[in-house]
C-alpha cells in the first residue's frame, strides 16, 4: 500500500459537482455566465466590501491591485521580505520599488515595529501579507498608513476566512486580494479576487482584467488591458466552496490543534503560536521551524520526511535574497535575519482540507519516528 500523504489535497464536498454541471448543460463555460457576478457578490459581501472582481488568480490579482492605485512612478511600497514573489513583482510591474521588513519570529509575518523607520518622502504604500495562520497586526499599520497618508494593499490570500479582532480578514486594504489556488480555504483550481469598497478603483480593475474595452464600442481601447478573466466553471466551484468556508476554517483548525497536541513535546521543533490578542491561528498550512539545537536544515528534513511518505513543502525564499530581484540591483547588502532563518529552517507538513485522521495519526507517527521522539 502506497502510504504517501501529499502536502495538500482540496476538499471538494458541497455543491460544486451540481454548479459544474449546471455550467455544462447550460453551455455556459467562459467568463460570461451567472456564476461569475453571483460569487464576486457574495464574496465581497461576506467580507464587508462593496465590489468583488473575479481574477484568474491571487498574481495577478496583486499585480491589477497595483497597477490602478495609480502611485507615482519610483514611488516606494514597504512588504514583507519573507512572502511569495508575486508580492514583489506586482510592485516592480507597476513601476514601483518594494521596500522591505524583516519578519516577527512568533507569527512569521511582517514586524510592524520595523516599518516606520522605513517610511521615506516617496513611501506610498504598505502592502499587507497575512502569513501562514496568523494575521497581521493590521490596527499598527493602518494607524501608520493614517500619519503617513499611505494606501494599504492587503494579500489575503492565505488568511480566507480569519478575521483581526472582530473583522474579516480581506476587509482592511484600499484593496485587498485573494487566491483560490487548490490549496487555499476557497479554491477554484486557479483564480482570485480583489475587493475595495472604492467604485473607481473597482471600475478599472474591472476594465483593466478584461482588455480594456471601450463600454460604448466593443475592440476600440484608450488603454492596454489584459485577459485576466476567471471562467463561469470557476466561478461555479468557488461559490460551492464559499458555501462551506466555515466547514473549512473549522478543518484547518481541527489539524492544527491535532499536530499541535502531537508534536508539542519534540524538543527540536518550534511549533505556530496557537493564538495572539487579535486572533486564533487558523493553520492554514502547519508550518515547523527547526530550533538551533537540531543539526539539519529544513531541505534534509523535508527530503528524509518525503521517504518516509509525509509530503512536505519548503517555506517561501525572502525577496532579498531572490537572484531575479539581487540582479535589478535591488536589495543590495540588506540583510534579515528572522526571514532568513525562516526560509532555511521552515518547512510545513500535510495539512490539506481533505486529509483524513488515518492520514494525520500517519504523519504525526513518522515525524515523531524521524526525530526519535516516542510514541
Ligand atoms: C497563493 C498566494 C498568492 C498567489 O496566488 P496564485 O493564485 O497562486 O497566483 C499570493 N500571495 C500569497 C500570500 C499566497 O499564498
Amino acid at each position: 500500500m502506497n502510504k504517501f500523504v501529499p502536502v495538500n489535497e482540496p476538499l471538494l464536498n458541497g455543491n460544486e459537482k451540481k454548479y459544474i454541471n449546471e455550467c455544462i448543460d447550460s453551455g455556459w463555460i467562459s467568463s460570461e455566465g451567472h456564476f461569475v457576478e453571483t460569487f464576486e457578490k457574495e464574496f465581497a459581501k461576506k467580507f464587508n466590501r462593496k465590489y468583488g472582481i473575479a481574477v484568474s488568480n491571487g498574481s495577478v490579482a496583486l499585480d491589477l491591485a497595483m497597477l490602478v492605485l495609480g502611485l507615482d512612478h519610483g514611488s516606494e511600497v514597504i512588504m514583507p521580505s519573507f512572502t511569495i514573489i508575486s508580492c514583489a513583482s506586482a510592485i516592480i510591474r507597476a513601476g514601483l520599488k518594494p521596500v522591505l521588513v524583516d519578519s516577527d519570529p512568533d507569527t512569521w509575518n511582517m514586524d510592524v515595529v520595523q516599518i516606520e523607520k522605513k517610511i521615506t518622502s516617496k513611501t506610498k504604500a504598505i502592502m499587507i501579507v497575512h502569513i501562514y495562520g496568523l494575521p497581521v497586526d493590521v490596527d499598527k499599520i493602518l494607524n501608520l498608513a493614517q500619519k503617513y497618508n499611505l494606501k494599504i494593499i492587503e494579500d489575503t490570500a492565505e488568511m480566507i476566512g480569519q478575521y483581526y479582532k472582530d473583522k474579516p480578514c480581506g476587509s482592511f486594504g484600499d484593496i485587498s486580494t485573494f487566491s483560490f489556488y487548490s490549496n487555499k480555504h476557497v479554491t477554484t483550481g486557479e483564480g482570485g479576487m480583489i475587493l475595495t469598497n472604492n467604485q473607481n478603483l473597482a471600475e478599472k480593475c474591472r476594465s483593466f482584467k478584461n482588455l480594456c474595452f471601450k463600454k460604448e464600442r466593443r475592440f476600440i481601447h484608450d488603454e492596454l488591458g489584459f485577459n485576466y478573466r476567471l471562467t463561469n466553471l470557476q466561478a461555479a466551484l468557488g461559490l460551492a466552496q464559499l458555501e462551506n468556508l466555515e466547514e473549512h476554517v473549522n478543518k484547518k483548525r481541527y489539524i492544527g490543534k491535532f499536530y499541535m497536541q502531537n508534536l508539542k513535546d519534540i524538543k527540536y521543533l518550534q511549533l505556530p503560536k496557537e493564538e495572539r490578542s487579535y486572533a486564533q491561528n487558523i493553520y492554514w498550512v502547519f508550518g515547523i521551524i527547526l530550533k538551533d539545537n537540531y543539526s539539519h536544515d529544513a531541505d534534509y528534513v523535508i527530503k528524509e520526511l518525503e521517504k518516509l511518505g509525509v509530503g512536505c513543502r519548503p517555506f517561501f525564499w525572502p525577496m532579498h535574497e531572490q537572484p531575479v530581484l539581487k540582479r535589478m540591483g535591488l536589495f543590495k547588502n540588506e540583510k534579515y535575519p528572522v526571514a532568513e532563518n525562516l526560509a532555511r529552517r521552515g518547512f510545513y507538513i500535510p495539512s490539506g482540507l481533505a486529509i483524513t485522521d488515518e492520514q494525520l495519526n500517519f504523519v504525526v507517527k513518522k515525524v515523531r519516528e524521524f526525530f526519535n521522539a516516542s510514541i
